[in-house]
Formats: structure tokens, sequence, C-alpha cells
């Protein structure tokens, strides 16, 4: 028998204070900048006759207001601090666009100039979180619409997701590195509706016995994929995970396993393993003697799940859901599929709905560990507070240049940053080449549970396109990412978690999946400047808490020499 706390940590993965509060679906709210979107951009516009909004809006709008969704506008109006308008006429403006558009919840107007550096001016997160607070919900439970790469950082630096509209003036670099991009305001509206959509509740969801989940892979995959175990745990008996020995670790520390089997599949590794018909024959016992009443295969967009799915019919398993764009034939009972560019976890979740399974309205639909099973933190790496910079990656291509690294950690030290560096056994060499820059060295003493411990007190990690993203995510710590674009960053950035996003989105590694660079000299992520490090940590509001170094000058560019 489970201990009381143990099986709600299993279960219901009541990791966060929901603060009484119920939600329900994807989003509960959309928050809208206000000139390029709502309305056409007329420069500094204190006239409520020049307001004309985009053409669709009010329909829009109303098919948002009708899905029950709350609708807020983040503006900037720095026309204010220069003395273009006075708050009366943004006040007419204002009005003029409710007139037009219909009423939103609520409104917030950062009046500041850019020299102010005030915390409430887009690309900073402050007008977000005051928009979510005001509605009575958190920025990760928003969805932001905009058509500059202010709106898109803004809503990042938050953790709310977002959809980029365009227009003419919308500089290329920003739509390249957008998560979403719409056409229009009425396409991304529809946008929004359809992820919700995807991963909505089934009307009453039946109660199921033992039900197989799959989900193949690193412990990333396995980590992105928590939501959509946890909506199947919700409604079934008992859950047994299958996951590859890379996934193992990950697989331990999600909420709603109860038992896990561990097997490689030949299929899904990279480099694969020789197809061993004995051994396979052994897996396909195995799966028959878990008496499953069902299973889910999860995968990622560029895996099959019809493999399994043969072996799982061979072991006897009745009814077998799974996304393939594939004819699956007789293979599959449920056969889901799901457009490109969903975040991987919404696509997991869509599958489990899909196959009658939701989460349970007091869970939300972000990443989670359990926190129960973490252990104890190595004392070298402190107090809470502190950076952890991850520079490793099993894949090349996502991991932090070595050489970046060092720089980065040089720089953070040097404006009172606390470093910690971590990185597995087999990067010990790099992880103290790095730290050697100013950092405490913690590589190859945390396997993945440490880590989760390491990273569950740091104010912030900074790391590339790996497992170590997804953790903190599922932790609630914030990602300054470092993200190569050779996977898209709308289905595989850090999700729900406030995060910046450094990096070249279009080098010309861009959605190749290489996992080798295919440029000379890693331009993607080579390029980066130490100093955006720091000014994504103040973005994150991560403050420095260590004394400046003694004799330390600091240079321009904020590199120590
Ligand atoms: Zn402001």
């Amino acid at each position: 028998m489970r201990r009381d706390h143990e099986r709600d940590q299993c279960r219901s993965a009541r990791v966060y204070p929901g603060a009484g509060r119920i939600p329900s679906g994807l989003y509960d709210a959309v928050l809208l900048d206000r000139d390029g979107t709502l309305i056409e951009d007329v420069p500094y516009n204190g006239d409520p006759e020049k307001v004309r909004p985009v053409p669709g809006a009010r329909e829009a709008l109303d098919r948002l207001r009708a899905a029950g969704l709350r609708l807020a506008v983040v503006s900037n109006q720095s026309g204010l601090a220069r003395g273009c308008f006075t708050a009366d006429d943004l006040r007419r403006v204002n009005a003029r666009v409710e007139e037009l558009l219909g009423p939103f919840d609520s409104w917030q107007v950062c009046p500041h100039g850019e020299p102010d550096g005030c915390a409430c001016r887009k690309p900073a997160p402050g007008l977000l979180h005051a928009a979510a607070r005001a509605l009575g919900t958190t920025a990760a439970r928003c969805v932001m619409v905009g058509d500059i790469g202010a709106d898109m950082t803004a809503a990042a630096a938050a953790g709310a997701a977002a959809v980029m509209v365009p227009t003419p003036a919308t500089r290329s670099a920003e739509v390249i590195a957008a998560p979403t991009v719409a056409a229009d305001l009425p396409d991304a509206v529809t946008e929004i509706l359809r992820r919700t959509r995807l991963v909505a509740a089934p009307a009453s969801p039946p109660r199921r016995g033992t039900v197989l989940v799959a989900r193949s892979d690193a412990a990333g995959d396995v980590l992105v994929t928590g939501p959509g175990i946890r909506a199947v745990a919700a409604g079934a008996q008992r859950v047994v995970l299958l996951c590859g020995p890379r996934g193992r670790a990950a697989a331990e520390l999600l909420p709603g396993v109860d038992e896990i089997v561990e097997w490689p599949l030949p299929w899904i590794d990279a480099p694969a393993p020789r197809v061993d018909p004995a051994e396979l024959r052994d897996l396909t016992d195995r799966l028959a003697a878990l008496n499953a009443d069902e299973a889910v295969v999860f995968t990622s967009f560029h895996q099959s799940a019809l493999p399994l799915a043969l072996l799982l019919r061979m072991a006897g398993i009745a009814r077998i859901s799974a996304i393939s764009d594939d004819y699956p034939g007789a293979l599959l009972d449920v056969r889901h599929r799901v457009p490109v560019g969903v975040p991987e976890p919404e696509r997991a979740l869509s599958l489990a709905a899909a196959a009658g399974f939701a989460l349970p309205p007091d869970d939300e639909p972000g990443l989670r560990l359990r926190t129960d099973r973490l252990p104890a933190v190595p004392v070298e790496a402190g107090a809470a507070g502190y950076v952890v910079l991850h520079p490793g990656s099993s894949v090349e291509t996502r991991a932090c240049p070595p050489e970046l690294a060092t720089r980065i950690v040089r720089v953070l030290a040097a404006a009172g940053h606390r470093v910690v560096v971590t990185g597995g056994r087999d990067e010990r060499e790099l992880t103290a080449r790095v730290a050697a820059a100013g950092g405490i060295d913690l590589g190859g003493r945390t396997g993945l549970d440490e880590l989760a411990a390491v990273i569950a007190r740091a104010g912030a990690l900074v790391v590339g396109n790996t497992g170590p993203a997804h953790l903190a995510a599922a932790l609630g710590v914030p990602v300054v990412s470092l993200f190569a674009p050779t996977v898209p960053f709308g289905q595989w950035g850090p999700y729900r978690v406030p995060t910046v996003r450094l990096g070249d989105a279009g080098a010309a590694c861009r959605d190749t999946r290489a996992t080798r660079c295919p440029v000379p000299g890693h331009p993607c992520l080579a390029a980066v400047e130490p100093g955006r490090v720091l000014e994504a940590l103040r973005l994150l509001g991560v403050p420095a808490d260590a004394p400046e170094p003694v004799g330390a000058v600091p240079v321009p560019g904020g590199v120590m020499r």
C-alpha cells in the first residue's frame, strides 16, 4: 500500500498549489497587442477617428468570447512619455477600440519610454503578468497574439504561449523566431481554438483498468509526454509505462506511472540496434503478461507507432491508440492525426483525449515531476538562487558550444551570479573546463534526479535544446534557451515556463533535425554574445546575489578580461 502523500504525488500530481482556481482547457485568456494586431498601426495615435480595426477583428474576437476565453489588451504606449498624446486622448482611443471591437476584460498599458527601463514595456513580461493577475489567472494559462518580436519575447518571458500575426512591417528574423505564425488575426483565433479543441476532454471519461502507455527515446521525450500520461492516469486504475533505457530515469519522476517496463525499441533509437527476433518475442511475451486492457502509444512527429502496435496486437491487447499518418490497417483502434507544429506536450495530450482520457479539472497541461522523489542537492551547489549552466547534450547540435559556455560563466560570475555547471559522467572534462571560468563544477555528480533537485533550487537554467530544459519547465524554473533551430522551437521549446530564446532561429541548420552541425562553426549558437544571457536573466527577473569578485573590472560588452 502506498502512503497517502505518495499516492497523491503519483496520481494527481498536485505539485503546484493551484490557489483554489479550477483550470479548464488549455487557456483561460487571450492577450492581444493593440497597434498592428487589433487595429491598423497609426504611429502615436491620439485621435479616435483614426482607429481602424484589422479585417475580421470583431468576428474573430467574438469567437474567442463565445469559447469562454477572457480577453485583455496589452499595449506599449510610449507616445504618452514622449508627449505625443495625452492620457485623455489614449482613453478616448481605447474607448473607440471597444466600441468597434466589443468589450475587453482588462486593458494593460505601458506609458513609459524605452529609456525608462520599466518592467512593463514589452519585451519585458510585466504587462502580461499584470493582465493575467487582473483576469484571475497566470501568464502560463494565457496566449499572446502580437505582430512583432517584442510581443513574442514578452510572452515567452512570462511563460505564456504566443501566436505572431506579422504585418508587412514585421522583421523577417522576428517571424522566423516566432513559436507560431498566423496569416491574420482570424487565422490566429482559429489556431488558438483548434489547439484548445485538440486537448479537449471527452464528455464523460470511462474508468478503465490497466493502460499501457509507451514513450521510447530520451529523457526529454519522456518528460514532454508527461501531461498525456497524467491524463491517462486520471482515467485508469493502473498505468504501465514502456520506455527505453535513456528515458528510464525521467520515467521514474513522472506522476501517474505505477510501473515501468524498460525495453529499447530498435525502430526508435538512433543509432539503431540490430533487430533480434528472439528479443522481440520476449518483449511481446512481457507485454502480454501485463494483461493491459488497452495501450496508448506516444511518439514524436518523426516516429512511427506502428511497429509497436503490431507487437501489442500480438500480445493480445484489445484497444490500441496512436498518432499515425501512415495507414494503420487493423493495428490501431484509435488512429489519431495531429497537424504539424503543435507543442509536443499538447500533441501527447491530444492523443490521450482521442483515446478518451483527459486531465482532471485540478490538473494543468504543463510538465510535472514527482518532487517527493528528488534526492538531496550536493552541498557544493550552495544556497538556492544560483544559475545552472548545463553545456552538454547527447545530441551535438543541441549543446551549447563549450567556448560560448565558458564565456557565459565568466560574464555571469562577473555580474554577481553564482553559476553551477552541470553535466553527465562523460561530460566531466567539459564541465571542468567551463566551470574554471568562475563557476561551481558539479560535472558527473548528478544523475537525472539529482540534476532535477539542483535545478529546482536555481533562479534559472541556461541550456541548449536538451532534456534538462524540460526538467526546468516541469519545476517552474525559468530557462535561457540556447536553441539550435534544427527542430521547431514552437514544438520543442520549454513548455509553459518563463523562457528567453537566444541563437539564430534562421540559421542554415533550421528544421534539418541534424544531430551533427551541418554548418561549420555552429553559427546558430556560436555567435550568441554572452551579454545576451545576462540581459535574458534580467528580463526573467533573476537577481544576481553574490558579491562582486574583488579586482573585477567590467569592460565594454560585459566581458571580464
Ligand atoms: Zn512600462
